[in-house]
């Protein structure tokens, strides 16, 4: 059996953790299922209470613009942003470096 997607986080009922899952059962009726704590699931069963759930939860929104994907869910997005630029100066090379002054001797 596939797993239902995720269409909102609401606070859960029972323990109060605030981020339950909001999902859809198989007659598109709303139901609270607290996956990350306590597991009650708490089912809507008609429409009303379906709105009711809906009106409150925070919807699960995926925005696609160009390469950049932002997903409001408590997931946290991977940090891409690049290390700070720094000037590299490279090193000032003598001829001959160390060795110079023991050439100059022989
Ligand atoms: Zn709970």
């Amino acid at each position: 059996m596939a797993k239902k997607p995720t269409i909102g986080h609401v606070e859960c009922t029972v323990c109060g953790f605030p981020d339950a899952h909001v999902k859809e059962d198989k007659n598109g009726h709303a139901y609270i299922h607290c996956a990350d704590n306590c597991q009650a699931q708490t089912f809507t069963r008609n429409d009303f209470r379906n709105s009711k759930l809906r009106e409150r939860m925070r919807a699960v929104t995926v925005t696609v613009t160009d390469d950049t994907v932002t997903v409001t869910a408590p997931e946290p997005a991977p940090a891409t942003a690049p290390p700070p630029a720094i000037d590299k100066v490279p090193p000032v090379k003598k001829p001959g470096g160390w060795l110079q002054p023991l050439l100059a001797k022989g």
